[in-house]
């Protein structure tokens, strides 16, 4: 677990400013969620905590160090994305595996890291599956099998669930807070869907065209949002 310190941090593409100047700060453990309209930024700057695109102005911190210039590999932050991509030639263990590899585990500690993933998310009946033998529900578990099993200092979700038909939206919310509950590894977890939002978050950071509007804990801008933005998104009439 790590605290994460976003410091006024702007990002262009080509001259086009998307992000004007953000200021997050997350505590070791919280669990954020970044919510706004598409376009807004959101991925962007998740992608900048990941390092997959670098950061034309500001700074953002791990813990005690400053990222900026540390390669995706050297951080230690693991992401799901929404189309979480499995590798389809491989079982559901060497998916999970992957990473260890990559980084040079041994195969016992492969195995060891992969078993206890398993065990968190109930996956062991199914190690030995391909990702075509398994239903959405189960596939999105080994995307974040995936993610854990480096036992990270922070995870990164970009909209995970919403490939999702709602009913399993509605377990996998569940699964991920159970999961931070029990990992309580400082989270970063992006959505356009304010229910999502208020059910999941310690904290919320609303966004709108590249800025934050507010941050707050989900009563807090339910109570006291402040414009009319923030009430729009979060209060929206039912
Ligand atoms: P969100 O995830 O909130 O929907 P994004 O972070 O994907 O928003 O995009 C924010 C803005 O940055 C959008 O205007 C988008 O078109 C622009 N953008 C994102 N990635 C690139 C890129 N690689 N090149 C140019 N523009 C980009
Ligand atoms: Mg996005």
């Amino acid at each position: 677990m790590s605290s994460v310190q976003i410091r006024d941090v702007r990002k262009s593409f080509g001259g086009f400013e998307v992000l004007h100047g953000v200021t997050i700060p997350i505590e070791d453990g919280e669990f954020v969620v970044l919510v706004g309209p598409s376009g807004c930024g959101k991925s962007t700057l998740l992608r900048m905590l990941a390092g997959l695109e670098n950061i034309t102005a500001g700074t953002i911190s791990i813990g005690e160090r400053v990222v900026n210039n540390v390669q995706p590999k050297e951080r230690d932050i693991a992401m799901v994305f929404q189309n979480y991509a499995l590798y389809p030639h491989m079982t559901v263990a060497d998916n999970m595996g992957f990473s260890l590899k990559l980084r040079g585990a041994r195969p016992e500690d492969i195995k060891r890291g992969v078993a206890r993933a398993a065990e968190i998310l109930a996956l062991t009946p199914l190690l030995d599956r391909y990702p075509r033998q398994l239903s959405g529900g189960q596939r999105q578990r080994v995307a974040m099998g995936r993610a854990i099993v480096r036992d990270p200092q922070v995870f990164l979700f970009d909209e995970p669930l919403s490939n999702l038909d709602a009913k399993l939206r509605v377990a996998m919310r569940t699964e991920i807070k159970e999961l931070h509950q029990r990992l309580k590894t400082t989270t970063v977890y992006v959505t356009h869907d304010q229910i999502e939002a208020m059910t999941m978050a310690d904290k919320i950071v609303v966004m709108h065209d590249g800025i934050v509007e507010q941050m707050g804990s989900p009563l807090d801008l339910y109570d006291k949002p402040d414009n009319q933005f923030v009430a729009g998104f979060i209060g929206s009439p039912a």
